[in-house]
């Protein structure tokens, strides 16, 4: 490939992929309404221009996690239903009335200015009341439930929706997804008739059971990988190329990088790439002599990272390419369909969501397909 339109290399984000895996997943979660998860700048394709090809995929309910995110998706989306999962930020409710925003309610302090809020008005603004079933993350604890009923039923309020959020999801067999199947049952018992949501990519493809009226998956629209040791059925949307900025000689004996960590084996041909931790190569995808890192594509082969990565730099090991080397200019690939999201994230020790979240790097974004044709 060559680098045109993008020195610093070139993102390809695939709305057509993205609008084909929400379509996938609303098929497997028939019955229940399907949202969408587009925190963290739609997990890094950008949240603008993925909402609306959610949109025009179908999707009409859309979860963040900050104020912020929800008022880029407001902009966007003049009438998608937005929640705003960490909740009411203290002091915002005048901006979530009047950009229609949803809080999803944990505590008590924001379920109670949620409710002065209302009251000042006289009207009863949409949420959503979030109970933590094991996560010891956001929500209301489950003692708690009876306090926000007989509250809320003082004053004829009732939520939109009322969600919980699994922890162990991607091992299906985990047996703490049934106990929290369990406990988010006894909640709803007590909020008989309101819509419930358990499910992110990972609950949804675990079954019908934990799929209720609402399914909120977010990592498998962007391609990765939801549940752990089974093939990922998701299309990649994400495609990374970057330059080779220099391709040199080494000789056996000689060291690779910072800390000099790597010590050649052979003579060698190193290709050094624009590519570095702060463009999301993340650095504990560095390889050592003790440790292989990370691969990239060059000229359609696979070619390990020596030593460290460096801030705007990687050192590539391209000898087994023989003759047939590349030039400075050309493009590496270290996202696409050769090497996905969770290869990269299996080479660096963490998941594909801190991959994707980390792609805010010094390459020029492109936009390919469109919502309604994927
Ligand atoms: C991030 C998030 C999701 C989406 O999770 P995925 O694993 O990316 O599908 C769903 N629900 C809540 C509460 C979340 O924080």
């Amino acid at each position: 490939m060559s680098v045109t339109s993008g020195l610093g290399g070139l993102l390809s984000i695939d709305l057509g992929a993205l609008a084909r895996n929400w379509r996938a997943l609303d098929k497997v979660s028939a019955g229940a309404l399907t949202g969408a998860v587009v925190k963290a700048d739609a997990y890094g394709t950008g949240i603008t221009p993925s909402s609306k090809a959610l949109y025009a995929a179908g999707a009409r309910f859309f979860f963040v996690a900050t104020p912020d995110e929800a008022i880029a998706v407001r902009s966007a989306l003049p009438d998608a239903h937005i929640f705003v999962l960490g909740g009411l930020y203290p002091g915002a409710a005048n901006l979530y009335v009047r950009q229609n925003l949803m809080p999803v309610i944990g505590s008590m302090p924001m379920l109670e200015e949620w409710l002065a809020k209302c009251l000042e008005r006289n009207e009863a603004y949409a949420s959503a009341f979030h109970f933590d079933t094991g996560m010891n993350r956001l929500g209301f604890r489950l003692n708690e439930a009876s306090l926000v009923k007989q509250r809320i039923e003082t004053l004829g309020y009732a939520p939109q929706m009322i969600m919980s959020h699994l922890a162990c999801a991607d091992q299906p067999n985990h047996e703490k997804n049934r106990t929290q199947l369990a406990l988010f049952g006894s909640v709803m018992a007590q909020f008989p008739g309101i819509p419930a949501s358990l499910a992110n990519s990972a609950g949804l493809m675990t079954g019908r059971d934990y799929h209720f009226q609402m399914v909120r998956p977010g990592i498998a629209l962007y391609g990765g990988r939801a549940v752990v040791g089974r093939k990922n059925p998701m299309a990649p949307v994400v495609t990374l190329h970057v330059p080779i900025l220099q391709v040199k000689e080494a000789r056996t004996g000689e060291t690779v990088g910072y800390g000099a960590n790597y010590t050649l084996a052979r003579d060698s041909r190193l290709a050094i790439i624009a590519y570095g931790y702060a463009d999301g190569f993340l650095r504990s995808a560095s390889g050592s002599n003790t440790r292989p890192g990370a691969k990239v594509v060059v000229n359609g082969r696979l070619c390990p990272v020596l030593g460290r990565i460096s801030m705007d730099t990687s050192i590539i090991d391209v000898t087994e390419l023989g003759d047939n080397l590349p030039r400075p200019g050309e493009g590496v690939e270290v996202l696409g369909p050769t090497l996905g999201v969770d290869d990269q994230a299996d080479a660096a020790g963490t998941i594909g969501y801190e991959i994707l979240t980390s792609l805010k790097g010094r390459y020029t974004r492109n936009y390919v397909g469109d919502g309604n044709l994927g």
